[in-house]
């Protein structure tokens, strides 16, 4: 055997691709260059998923006429000098591989022109082959287009997914470089339809809002946090907001977008408690790291970070998180609907009886989904009757005795505050306070007082032993995993035995799980310990107090007591209690603007 030297140009191939990996990567570099040469508008359009036409046109530097016949060579950088400019990371990439790997696999055309300068430059290369270098007019800044990727390389070219999935690519890619620079105002075209455009003004929320949606925009609170080691600024969303999956977690290192499971963990701890398992929050955090604690030139192409103080980062973002929804006074507003409503008049019933609104030759009663649904006017129930209104506290009448206890009167502020409208629906709570209406659901809220303060009080697994075994057929794999974990389960008071195969007895069980429920909770942390998580007593530990709280919760459909109920309404009403353990938000606001406007009293 005879050992050959590759040929540079199958070396630059195979360079490539580890550089270029698909459309989406080619498009993160292009960006990446323009935003090192300080540009503040860019506009990336692609066609076909970006596999035959990529183009990023930015308002940057430009190059000059020699730079720009130099910039596809391989290891050719304006960025790095020697070998110690490697520690500095500053700016973004400089290894001076991108456009050589990029050019290598595809045809490329450059417009470029520097500031000031009377002509421009075009360069055009066909696999890495200078075809054309001539002068050009163009306007200030690069332009560089990338038609047919991987023309030259079937291999990895079939390697490719459908122009769907490959665009879907260069978008999310896109969305990340965008999200990172509220600063730059980004334009992106795809398939001839302009997506979105950024304004470039440095303000995150604008930015966030465009790329984002509307939704995502309103579901935010803002964080705002720093250490010696980390600061951490951006936003997370409202627990109410939860989602599916991860997919709305968003963090930048350094003007960075990157991937790190520290921070996603640090991020997701923040909502313990206050989002239903599997669902996660959303997220744009900006961290800056103090300089040389982080180690993001791992690999050109990879965005998985390491950090030299990981704990320090973790903290950093935890507690921020957490005084962001600490902080937070949300209670969600109940949206009505403004448009497209046509209210019938309450005014009388018509003369046949029927209800108003119904009757024939009246519009019908149009109704957006909205979050709650107002019965229907109907002359058959009272709009008003006193009796019905099972609770009140007294009104905030002006005082009827003149002479008045300092203790009393602090009494009467707080209760002048608000109002109790009554209970509905067995369910909800309604309060007046101030211009608006709120509605407490009073399950939930009671759940998460219950919860905090079993919580604060500490818990012990109170194990009971049964009387009679109970089995559960789990299989073989499930009993495995719960038998090599039986000393954790042991501490949370779960005693658990083989029962020959694939079934396993419980002999004992943490007190406050019903036992019909044990069937889903095993489950459940069987799931856990196949994805790899062990059930961290306190996470078992919670979840056990939530079964707890939601036990001992007033139900709804039950009548409640009425000093409960203040004592209630003022802890949702102080902000004190604003989830459920589950994520559910405990109250709603219904503005009375947002009521008049739909009566059209303004
Ligand atoms: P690197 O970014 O690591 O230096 P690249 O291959 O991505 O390597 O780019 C090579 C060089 O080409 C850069 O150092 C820069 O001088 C020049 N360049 C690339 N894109 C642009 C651009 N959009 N505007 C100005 N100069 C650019
Ligand atoms: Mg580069």
């Amino acid at each position: 055997m005879k050992i050959k030297r590759l040929s540079p140009h199958v070396a630059d191939l195979i360079a490539a691709g580890e550089v270029v990996e698909r459309p989406g990567s080619v498009v993160k570099e292009l960006i990446e260059n323009s935003i090192d040469a300080a540009a503040t508008a860019i506009t990336v359009e692609i066609k076909n998923g970006g596999l035959t036409y990529i183009r990023v046109t930015d308002n940057g530097a430009g190059m000059s006429a020699e730079d720009a016949g130099m910039a596809f060579l391989r290891h050719a950088t304006s960025k790095l000098r020697d070998a110690r400019d490697l520690e500095a990371i500053g700016t973004l990439g400089f290894r001076g591989e991108a456009l050589a790997a990029i050019s290598a696999v595809s045809r490329i055309d450059l417009l470029t022109s520097e500031k000031g300068e009377k002509e421009g430059r075009g360069v055009s290369l066909d696999g890495g082959t200078i075809v054309e270098n001539a002068p050009a007019g163009c306007p200030e800044g690069t332009t560089i287009i990338v038609r047919d990727l991987f023309f030259n390389t079937p291999a990895r070219l079939k390697f490719m997914k459908t122009d769907k999935a490959e665009g879907a690519g260069v978008t999310a890619a896109l969305l990340k470089c965008a999200l990172s620079h509220p600063e730059v105002s980004f334009r992106y075209i795809k398939d001839g339809k302009e997506e979105y455009h950024t304004p470039g003004d440095g303000n995150a929320e604008s930015c966030i809002y465009t790329l984002l949606g509307r939704d995502f925009a309103k579901s935010l609170l803002q964080v705002k946090g720093a250490d010696e080691n980390v600061t951490v600024t951006g936003f997370v969303t409202m627990p109410s907001a939860g989602r599916g999956n991860r997919g709305g977690q968003y963090f930048f290192v350094d003007g960075r977008p990157v991937k790190s499971k520290t921070l996603q963990a640090a991020l997701e701890q923040a909502y313990k408690n206050s989002l239903f398992q599997g669902r996660f929050p959303g997220c744009v955090l900006y961290l800056d790291i103090k300089p040389g604690a982080v180690d993001v030139n791992v690999h050109p192409a990879k965005t998985e970070v390491k950090f030299l103080n990981e704990k320090g980062v973790f903290n950093g973002v935890y507690y921020s998180a957490l005084s962001a929804l600490r902080q937070s006074s949300e209670m969600p507003e109940i949206a009505l609907p403004t448009d497209r409503v046509i209210l019938s008049s309450p005014g009388k019933p018509d003369n046949s009886g029927e209800r108003p609104g119904r009757a024939a030759g009246r519009p019908p009663v149009s109704r957006e989904p909205s979050g709650i649904t107002f019965p229907e006017l109907s002359s058959a129930l009272p709009v008003r009757d006193e009796t019905r209104i099972p609770y009140r506290t007294k009104p905030a009448a002006p005082p009827e005795k003149p002479q008045r206890s300092e203790k009393e009167q602090t009494l009467q502020k707080e209760a002048a505050e608000f109002r109790v409208v009554g209970e509905a629906l067995s369910t909800y709570i309604i309060v007046e306070r101030g211009d608006s209406l709120i509605f407490i659901d009073k399950h939930a809220a009671h759940e998460r007082i219950i919860f905090d303060k079993l919580r604060a009080e500490g818990y012990e697994a109170m194990p009971q032993l049964l009387l009679t075994p109970l089995t559960f057929e789990l299989g073989p794999a499930y009993t495995e995993l719960l038998m090599e974990n039986a000393d954790l389960l042991g501490e949370l008071g779960f005693e658990i035995d083989r029962f020959g195969g694939g079934t396993v007895a419980l002999r004992q069980v943490p007190g406050g799980i019903e036992v019909e429920e044990m069937d889903v909770f095993l489950s459940e942390i069987c799931e856990n310990l196949t994805l790899g998580k062990r059930p961290g007593l306190s996470d078992t530990r919670d979840k056990i107090l939530h079964t707890i709280a939601c036990k001992a919760a007033i139900k709804a459909g039950k009548a409640s007591p009425a000093p409960e109920m203040e004592l209630l309404i003022k802890r949702v009403l102080s902000g004190e209690v604003k989830y459920c353990p589950h994520g559910r938000p405990v109250s709603m606001e219904l503005s009375k603007r947002s009521m008049d406007k739909n009566f059209k009293r303004v």
